[in-house]
């Protein structure tokens, strides 16, 4: 590493907690991003297919967004959601137009974790309950609550959860926890939902909170009946149905806005960060109106709503539309996922390429039998894809799925490099 990326390097190590952990054995020292692509401290272009973390949804510094961002920043940068303000109200009212069913009203907050935070808080003061079932394998954020509803260990830094949470089965079927195989196993998973509640819960729910494709989890997607049971049996149970779209939101899975509509569920709340505001903090709760309203008391968010980001955020959604990003998310995403089993056919080490739309995972395996998770492997081609200018993502339980995100403007030909990128640090990391 040259010495610029050496002084961001020392700086982080002495001012930083070291738990902001850092991808690669050298870190990446990145200083302007364009469209796809990413630039170090030494000029390198790398093909950004990660995104942020499924964050850059309309590719950096899109030039309409940082318009309309930057009007807004020389306009009015803050007032607290104490005043009216029209980039606050204009996105709200784009949200209830764009979120299935009856979503209506929006709260603002800065990220992901507070998104789904408010999504609990309103469940449990509509249905006047506490408890909440989440999923195994899940990732909700890194409050207390947020931590606790998170179903990987290695995210729940400080010890046990809050109580009132418990996990069921998500669908994963590469390694399904029954040993079953779809569809044979008529949704065993889905279906112990039941039994779960009334073993592990008191049968009075508040909330069940659910990703449509669990992201951090490495994208596991379930089979198409899997929501479809699992909410009935929540509801049956008294329970709301929150969809956490903060990775699976704003057009990632391809053809619909949201994740939850490939699933037929309605959701009562959804929350959605990352992609929203293309890179700017911001965080959505959006619920039916008789939940909303049932929130009493006084709340604040000092930054929700904030007139830059949610002029940002409209900016990103307008422009997702006018482009016509769905249906491109759906076409070249499909086109990514033929070109992904391509190279499954070509590398042993990819036991499985799952998702939807351009959100693709890759489960590294070191044999295809046994499924032992592939975890030093998968860190050395993070490093090979790096130096020859490609950025994954990675995520799973294990460490070891490959998480493939890029801008929903990626074309075809962005696809063709990427895969070129990858299928040549596959080969790399075989001859090594
Ligand atoms: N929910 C999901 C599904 C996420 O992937 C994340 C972030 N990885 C969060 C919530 C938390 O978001 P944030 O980091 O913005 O708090």
């Amino acid at each position: 590493m040259e010495r610029a990326g050496q002084e961001i390097l020392e700086k982080q190590k002495r001012f930083l907690f070291p738990a902001v952990i850092t991808y690669y054995s050298e870190p990446l020292a990145v200083v302007r991003g364009k469209g796809l692509c990413l630039y170090d401290t030494e000029g390198r272009e790398y093909l950004d297919f990660f995104g942020g973390i499924l964050t850059v949804i309309a590719g950096h510094c899109n030039d309409k967004i940082t318009d309309a961002l930057v009007e807004q920043a020389r306009t009015l940068q803050h007032t607290s959601t104490l005043f009216l303000t029209a980039p606050q109200v204009e996105l709200a009212e784009k949200l209830a137009a764009i979120t299935p069913g009856r979503l209506q009203k929006s709260f603002f907050t800065n990220s992901g974790t507070e998104a789904n935070e408010t999504a609990i808080q309103i469940a449990r003061a509509y249905t006047g309950r506490h408890e909440v079932v989440a999923l195994r394998h899940a990732y909700s954020g890194r409050s207390a609550l947020a931590m606790s509803i998170t179903g990987q260990y290695a995210w729940r830094t400080g010890g046990p959860g809050l109580p009132g949470i418990v996990h069921a089965h998500s669908a994963y079927c590469y390694r399904c926890p029954f040993e079953k195989t779809y569809p044979d196993c008529e949704l065993v998973c889905a279906r112990d939902m039941e039994e779960m509640i009334r073993t592990a819960t008191s049968g009075q729910l508040a909330a069940f909170i659910a990703e449509p494709i669990q992201g951090v989890g490495g994208f596991i997607t379930p089979p198409k009946e899997y929501f479809l049971i699992v909410a009935e049996i929540i509801r049956k149970y008294g329970g709301v149905f929150i969809s956490d779209e903060v990775q699976t939101g704003l057009g990632r899975t391809g053809g619909k806005w949201f994740g939850i509509e490939h699933w037929g569920v309605q959701p009562d709340i959804l929350t959605m960060a990352k992609g929203l505001a293309n890179g700017l903090p911001a965080g959505a709760t959006i619920a039916a109106p008789e939940i909303a309203d049932s929130l009493k008391g006084l709340t604040i968010s000092t930054f929700g709503g904030n007139p830059v980001s949610a002029r940002a955020a409209k900016a990103t959604i307008d422009l997702i539309e006018s482009e016509g990003l769905l249906e491109n998310a759906r076409v070249v995403g499909q086109y990514l996922r033929e070109r992904l089993e391509e190279l499954q056919d070509k590398h042993l080490i990819i036991g499985e390429v799952r998702g939807m739309g351009l959100m693709q995972g890759v489960e590294l395996v070191r044999d295809r039998k046994a499924k032992q998770p592939a975890v030093e492997e998968i860190r050395r081609l993070m490093d090979l894809a790096k130096n020859n200018g490609l950025i994954l993502g990675k995520g799973g339980l294990y460490g070891n799925v490959i998480r493939i995100s890029p801008a929903l403007t990626c074309t075809r030909r962005d696809v063709d490099d990427a895969i070129r990128l990858l299928d040549r640090s596959l080969s790399q990391l075989q001859q090594a």
